[in-house]
C-alpha cells in the first residue's frame, strides 16, 4: 500500500539524534524483547514497529530476545509463532535470535557477585511475612531479619538453593537495597527464585530462576543494547534497572525509555486476558479472526503494511490513551481499496429468471479485477438465464432513492446487461421466490441506443456456475469500549460477534488466495479462509466505517 514514508519524529528519536551528536553512542541498537507465553498482540506490533523500524532508520541493529524466565508459563508453539509473526510484519532480527536464558550462567555469576559485594541476601522469611515487611505506599517498609546474615553464609545458602536442596517457596534472593525507599521495587527485591520447572531452553539444568528486572537489564548490557524500550508500567522499575547495572562489573551501559502502551477500543490487549479468552473457548483460537493478535489479523485478511502504517498513525508518546478501533480498520479499508482485487458474491441470495435468456447458453463474460488498476488484469465470469442476485436489491415498490430493482424499471447488472424487472412468485407466507426478469441484449458494456438509464447497478451471480459458501461477519468482539475497565470483562463480550451466511461465489474465487483479502464489490472486503475441508471467506471489514455512523447518531 502507499505507506505514508514521512519519517515521523518522537520523544525516543530525539533523545538518539542527541546521544549521536553528543557521541554518547555511535550507534543504535534496539531489542524487542517478547515472553514466550502467548501470541503477539497489535500492541506488540507498536513495540515491534519501534524496536526494528528504529534499527532500520538509523541503520541500526535489533535482536528479537526471548525473555525467558518464567518457563512455567511458556512453551515452544509461542517462541515459534512469536518468530512467523514478526517475519509477517516484515521485520527481520539481527544475528541469532537471542534467549534470556543464554545468560543463566552468566546471570547467576552476577548473582554471586552481588552477594560477595554484601548486595544481596537469601531470604528464608515466609511470603506473607516478607509482605508484611514490605510496607505500603504511605509506610515504608521494614528490614528483613536475614537481611545481615554474613557474606559467606549467603554464598552457602545460594549455592543450596542452586543445588535444589531447598524446596520451592523456601526461600528466595533479594537484592540490599532500600527498605525505605519510594519506590517499592526498590524495597529489597527479589531477583531469583527457586522453580523445580522444565525449561523449554535449558531443559532440567536449573531449579533457579532469575526475576524480570534483574535479567532485563543484564540482558541488555550483555547484548550491547544502546536504548531499551518499554512501556510506562515500568518506570519505576528503571531504578532498579540502573541499580543492577552500577552494581556489578559489567562495561556496557544501556539507558531505559519508556512509551506508552497502545489500548485499543473494544479489545483486550492483555495476554493474561487473551488467554482466558482461548481457553474458555470464547473464540476459536489465538487466531480467531476476531482476536486482536497478529495471527487473528492475518487470518482476518489485514495486511502487515496496513498494521505498519497503523503503528505509523498512532505514533508513539508517553501519554496514556485508547486508540479507535475505526483507525485500525481505516488502515486496512485503505490498502485494500487501493490493491484489493474485485470480484461479486451474492450474501443474500435470490433466484432471478431471465425469461428471454436461452435457458443453456451460457456466455463468458470479461470483468476488470481492479476499476482504476488496469495493471491487475480481468477476469472471465460466466453468464447465464439464472442468476442471483442480492435479496435486499430488489423491491416490488419504492421510492426513487432507491438505486436498485423495483418492478417495471431496469438496472445494471454489473459487467453485464440491463435488467427489468417484470413479475414475482411468492410462496404461502408472501415471500418473494423467484423474481422474473427480462434483459436487453444491446446493453453489453454500453447504454441502450434510445437514451433509457438505469437506476443503479447491482451485483449478481450465475445460479448455474456460482459456487455455495460460508461467509463469516465478524463484529467487533466486545460490546463496551474498554472491556478491561469492568468487573468481569468476558460478561462483556458481542454475543453477535460472529454471523454466519451461506452466500453463492463466482467461480474465480474458489481458486482465491487464502488470507489475501478481496472485495466483494458493493459488500466489504472478504478472504479466504486457510480452513481446507471446505469454502469459507472471512470478511475483513465492510466497505464503509458503519460504526463511526451509528456511533454519531446514538
Ligand atoms: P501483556 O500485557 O500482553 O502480557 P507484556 O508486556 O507482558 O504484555 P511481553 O511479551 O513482555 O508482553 O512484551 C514484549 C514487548 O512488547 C515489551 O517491550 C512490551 O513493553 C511490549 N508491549 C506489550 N504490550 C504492548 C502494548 N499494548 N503496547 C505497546 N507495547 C507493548
Ligand atoms: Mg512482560
Amino acid at each position: 500500500m502507499a505507506e505514508t514514508d514521512i519519517r515521523p519524529t518522537n520523544f525516543i528519536r530525539q533523545i538518539i539524534d542527541k546521544d549521536l551528536a553528543e557521541g554518547v553512542h555511535d550507534h543504535v541498537h534496539t531489542r524487542f524483547p517478547p515472553e514466550p507465553n502467548g501470541y503477539l498482540h497489535i500492541g506488540h506490533a507498536k513495540s515491534i514497529c519501534l524496536n526494528f523500524g528504529l534499527a532500520q532508520d538509523y541503520q541500526g541493529q535489533c535482536n528479537l530476545r526471548f525473555d525467558d524466565t518464567n518457563p512455567e508459563k511458556e512453551n515452544i508453539d509461542y517462541v515459534n509463532s512469536i518468530q512467523s509473526d514478526v517475519k509477517w510484519l516484515g521485520f527481520s532480527w539481527d544475528g541469532e535470535i537471542c534467549y534470556s536464558s543464554d545468560y543463566f550462567e552468566r546471570l547467576h555469576g552476577y548473582a554471586v557477585e552481588l552477594i560477595e559485594k554484601g548486595l544481596a541476601y537469601v531470604d528464608f522469611s515466609s511470603q506473607e511475612a516478607m509482605r508484611e515487611l514490605r510496607g505500603t505506599l504511605k509506610e515504608p517498609g521494614k528490614n528483613s531479619p536475614y537481611r545481615d546474615t554474613s557474606v559467606a553464609e549467603n554464598l552457602a545458602h545460594f549455592a543450596k538453593m542452586t543445588a535444589g536442596e531447598y524446596a520451592e517457596g523456601h526461600c528466595v534472593l533479594r537484592a540490599k537495597i532500600d527498605m525505605a525507599s519510594p519506590f517499592m521495587c526498590m524495597r529489597d527485591p527479589v531477583i531469583y527464585r527457586v522453580k523445580f520447572a522444565h525449561h523449554h531452553q535449558t531443559g532440567d539444568k536449573w531449579c533457579v530462576y532469575p526475576m524480570y528486572d534483574f535479567t532485563h537489564c543484564i540482558s541488555d548490557a550483555i547484548e550491547g543494547i544502546t536504548h531499551s524500550l518499554c512501556t510506562l508500567e515500568f518506570q519505576d522499575n528503571r531504578r532498579l534497572y540502573d541499580w543492577v547495572l552500577d552494581n556489578i562489573s559489567i562495561e556496557c551501559r544501556p539507558r531505559q525509555y519508556e512509551f506508552s502502551r497502545l489500548n485499543l477500543e473494544y479489545t483486550v490487549l492483555s495476554k493474561r486476558k487473551l488467554i482466558q479468552l482461548v481457553d474458555e473457548k470464547h473464540v476459536d483460537g489465538w487466531d480467531d479472526p476476531r482476536m486482536p493478535t497478529i495471527a487473528g489479523l492475518r487470518r482476518r485478511g489485514y495486511t502487515p503494511a496496513s498494521v505498519r502504517e497503523f503503528c505509523k498513525r498512532i505514533g508513539v508518546t508517553k501519554m496514556d490513551n485508547m486508540v479507535e478501533m475505526g483507525m485500525l480498520e481505516a488502515c486496512i479499508r485503505d490498502d485494500l481499496n487501493q490493491n484489493a482485487a474485485r470480484a461479486m458474491a451474492v450474501l443474500d441470495p435470490l433466484k432471478v429468471v431471465i425469461e428471454n435468456y436461452p435457458a443453456d447458453q451460457v456466455e463468458t463474460l470479461s470483468a476488470p479485477n481492479h476499476p482504476s488498476d488496469e495493471s491487475m488484469g480481468s477476469r472471465d465470469i460466466p453468464f447465464t438465464r439464472e442468476i442471483y442476485i442480492e435479496r435486499e436489491d430488489f423491491r416490488e415498490e419504492a421510492n426513487k432513492k432507491f438505486k436498485r430493482l423495483v418492478l417495471g424499471k431496469e438496472v445494471r447488472l454489473r459487467n453485464a446487461y440491463f435488467l427489468k424487472a417484470e413479475r414475482v412468485e411468492k410462496d404461502a407466507e408472501g415471500n418473494i421466490t423467484t423474481l422474473y426478469c427480462t434483459y436487453d441484449p444491446d446493453t453489453l458494456g454500453k447504454d441502450p441506443a434510445d437514451g433509457r438509464k438505469a437506476k443503479g447497478v447491482i451485483h449478481w451471480v450465475s445460479a448455474s456456475h456460482g459456487v455455495p459458501a460460508e461467509v463469516r461477519l465478524y463484529d467487533r468482539l466486545f460490546k463496551v469500549p474498554n472491556p478491561a475497565g469492568e468487573e468481569n470483562f468476558t460478561d462483556s463480550i458481542n454475543a453477535e460477534s460472529l454471523t454466519v451466511v451461506q452466500g453463492i461465489l463466482e467461480p474465480s474465487l474458489v481458486s482465491a488466495e487464502p488470507g489475501k483479502a478481496l472485495q466483494f464489490e458493493r459488500l466489504g472486503y472478504f478472504c479466504k479462509d486457510k480452513q481446507a475441508d471446505k469454502l469459507v471467506f472471512n470478511r475483513t471489514v465492510g466497505l464503509r466505517d458503519t460504526w463511526a455512523k451509528i456511533e454519531g447518531q446514538e
